[in-house]
């Protein structure tokens, strides 16, 4: 008898061994491809809005981006009527970003219909889908605008003063209007309010007294990017205002300085007398104005039709004490230590005097804010806004509707105030103006009231 060897049946126990290493490692490997880049299945990523406005004269500018490389795109452009093909783009060996400069073509398509469909199909070099690739379809619709917004003003102010205030009324219409505001020299941006009809708009500008020059110009930008600018022509009128030097005490700095200071206890620890006064009067009225100027920046949006207002007059029988504009430097021990502008008007008759509202508004603030002590702030509408500072007492809080002449408050020292008085500050959009005009009948009857009730006139006879 022949003895059967045990080596065959061996043999055949690491051939199907290896055979499933095989079978394993196929799959593996087939698994690995099929996750690297060259099967991935996301599809390009094309950046089109569903809606364009465009003017045509800049071309339109649309990313596309693709992980693994974009292999090729395809461009449909229809007015409706006719369907045209824009030159269909290969890439090799394939690009991961692409933006694509739409324009107009020269020739096929009617522009005068007004409005356009973009249809973009782009597609990958991934071997997904028996290696034909991953594919974006992605429409969007054109709105051609190729007209400016019209733009003119009506109506203003004949002059401004330094420091002080104007109001213009001006039209701008466009039927697809985005942006409108002033754009002045100094960087600030007003917003203006719809004004009696539609198309038409009112606007106070304030030119800040520490401003040389006063520039202003209309912007109107519509949503095809088509801008007009009109200049707001007023007259003028330098103003010059005082400049004081005044020495610092140390019974001052030891006094209502310090007592501020302790307002920012880390911020003062160690700081000289000097650095202390210096604090206060530059760092912290810095941080205190900035509150105001925050709140004092809005302007309603609601259609204005009136703007009517009593000349202010918050404290009866006042004398003023200081007024506004003054450039004060500080001078300790024969050194000017820090300076600061008075951006109001100092009011004071008697001890804790009733402050009256003069006009309706709303209040908009009624807190502590630093050197303005108690503080209050009411909105009047058209982007202007009152201020009273150093109050004993705040009679009325954030939100509440004031009603012309009702007492809002009592005058008194708290913040950087010496004796009892009150600060009276008018403010523009969040720039401090001279509150003599706002407190002058005439003043406003020319540059307001006037200009309110001849604007609607002139709205009026237009049809
Ligand atoms: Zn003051």
């Amino acid at each position: 008898m022949t003895q059967r060897s045990p080596r065959p049946k061996r043999k055949g126990y690491i051939r199907a061994l290896l055979l499933i290493l095989f079978v394993w490692g196929l799959i593996s490997g087939i698994r690995s491809l099929l996750h690297s880049p060259y099967f991935e299945k996301k599809p390009p990523t094309i950046h089109l809005p569903q809606e364009i406005y465009w003017n045509l004269k800049s071309p339109l500018k649309i990313p596309i981006e693709d992980a693994s490389g974009l292999k090729s795109l395809e461009v449909h452009l229809s007015d409706g009527s006719k369907e045209l093909e824009i030159s269909p783009k290969h890439f090799h060996p394939g690009i991961k970003n692409y933006t694509l400069d739409l324009t107009f073509p020269k020739l096929g398509l009617n522009k005068e219909v007004g409005l356009l469909k973009l249809t973009l199909k782009a597609t990958d070099k991934s071997h997904w889908n028996f290696f034909t690739g991953n594919s974006a379809k992605r429409q969007a619709i054109i709105h051609i605008d190729e007209k400016k917004p019209e733009l003119f003003p009506l109506i203003s102010s004949y002059g401004i003063r330094k420091g002080g205030a104007a109001l213009a009324i001006f039209k701008a219409k466009d039927e697809n209007l985005k942006d409108l505001y002033i754009q002045t020299n100094f960087g600030k941006r007003f917003k203006p309010v719809p004004f009696h009809k539609k198309g038409y708009y009112a606007v106070l500008v304030a030119w800040p007294m520490t401003q040389k020059h006063f520039f202003a110009k209309i912007v109107a930008t519509d949503k095809a990017g088509n801008e007009s600018v009109s200049r707001l022509s007023f007259f003028l009128k330098n103003k010059k205002y005082r400049t004081s030097t005044i020495e610092a005490k140390d019974r001052f700095i030891n006094g209502k300085i310090s007592d501020l200071a302790e307002d920012r206890p880390k911020q003062t620890a160690n700081l000289t007398p000097a650095q202390k006064l210096d604090f206060v009067n530059a760092t912290y009225r810095k941080e205190n104005n900035s509150v105001i100027r925050k709140i004092t920046s809005k302007v309603d949006q609601n259609l204005l039709n009136d703007f009517k207002l009593d000349p202010f007059y918050p404290l009866k029988n006042a004398k003023v004490v200081a007024s506004f504009g003054d450039h004060r430097f500080y001078k300790y021990h024969g050194k000017i230590i820090s300076e600061a502008y008075h951006l109001g008007l100092d009011l004071a008759s008697t001890r804790q005097a009733d402050i009256l509202s003069s006009n309706k508004g709303v209040v908009v603030f009624a807190n502590y804010n630093g050197i303005y002590g108690n503080n209050l702030i009411i909105y009047h509408g058209l982007g202007l806004y009152s201020l009273y500072g150093h109050c004993s007492t705040l009679l009325v809080q954030e939100g509440d509707i004031v009603r012309p002449w009702q007492v809002v408050a009592k005058s008194g020292a708290t913040g950087l105030a010496l004796g009892d008085h009150l600060h009276f500050s008018i403010l523009i959009q969040g720039i401090f103006v001279r509150p003599a005009e706002w407190m002058d009948s005439k003043w406003m009857q020319t540059n307001i009231t006037d200009v309110i009730e001849n604007a609607k006139k002139m709205i009026d006879r237009t049809r």
